[in-house]
């Protein structure tokens, strides 16, 4: 059944009523007509199935068969602060970061990060990274969409950010794995992990230093130099797996 987050105000008693985009893509892309069922989110841990009374070009409505408790959020929440890259890559980190299972994504801009992100993230840039996290939040079937910061220099996200364990991805680092830095955390306590990324060119040493400064923990992703993209999707389906997340309830 094809999903949508919606704006919770869409939803009222039992009819849904569906806008623009929504119906335009049910009507003319997925071509379903009154009596299909589909399922929307409000984002706010709740999932409906739905009937389709009728479908407009501008316009649906529905009506609620079931609500029920949105799954697919992982027991440990990820956030993933990406140096920017160049277009498709950042992009692609927030595709795959989302099916992943990524919580929250914050944009950094660091000592290396290429001058493309001067001046911060125009607003049509992020309304299409929003775009992006949504389509592939409903392709794999998360509950929940995660979040997308507004992007910050390395040291301001290391002071306002928090989390139960801070990693800094260094491909410098000969002695600590990602898998001996997790260890401590028990998924009971549904732990929040932080894992900075580089960009193309890779941190400074002194930002590596400035990191472990304020208690992050460099870690290693093994001998190979990954492109920063990979190294993205790697560290955080490793933080999952490592910690139990990936596994089937
Ligand atoms: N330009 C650097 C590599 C940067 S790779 C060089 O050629 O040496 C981009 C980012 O991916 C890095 O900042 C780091 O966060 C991560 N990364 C890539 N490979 C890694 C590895 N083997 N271990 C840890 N982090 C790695």
């Amino acid at each position: 059944m094809h999903r949508f987050f919606i704006p919770p105000g869409w939803i009222r008693g039992e009819t849904v009523w569906l806008g623009d985009d929504v119906a335009h893509q049910l009507r003319h892309v997925l071509r379903l007509r009154p009596g299909a069922r589909i399922v929307v989110l409000d984002d706010r841990g709740w999932e409906y199935e739905v009937e389709l009374l009728a479908v407009e070009h501008k316009a649906a409505r529905g009506t609620i068969c079931e609500r029920r408790p949105a799954g697919g959020e992982p027991p440990v929440r990820v956030t993933l602060a990406q140096a920017l890259l160049k277009k498709d890559n950042f992009e692609w980190v927030l595709q795959k970061g989302t099916e992943i299972g990524v919580t929250r994504f914050v944009p950094l801009i660091t000592a290396r990060t290429v001058a493309t992100s001067e001046g911060g993230v125009s607003a049509t840039r992020q309304e299409r990274w929003a775009r992006i996290v949504r389509e592939a939040a409903e392709q794999s079937r998360r509950g929940a969409l995660p979040l997308i910061e507004a992007s910050l220099s390395l040291s301001a996200a290391l002071d306002s950010l928090a989390a139960d364990l801070t990693l800094i991805a260094w491909e410098e680092e000969r002695a600590m794995s990602l898998r001996a830095a997790v260890a401590p955390l028990r998924i009971a306590a549904a732990p929040q992990v932080m894992v900075f990324i580089g960009p193309e060119g890779g941190f400074t040493a002194e930002e590596v230093a400035q990191a472990q400064a304020r208690g992050a923990v460099a870690v290693s992703l093994g001998a190979r130099i990954l492109r920063a993209e990979t190294a993205a999707t790697a560290a955080a389906l490793l933080v999952l797996y490592e910690l139990g997340a990936l596994d089937p309830a």
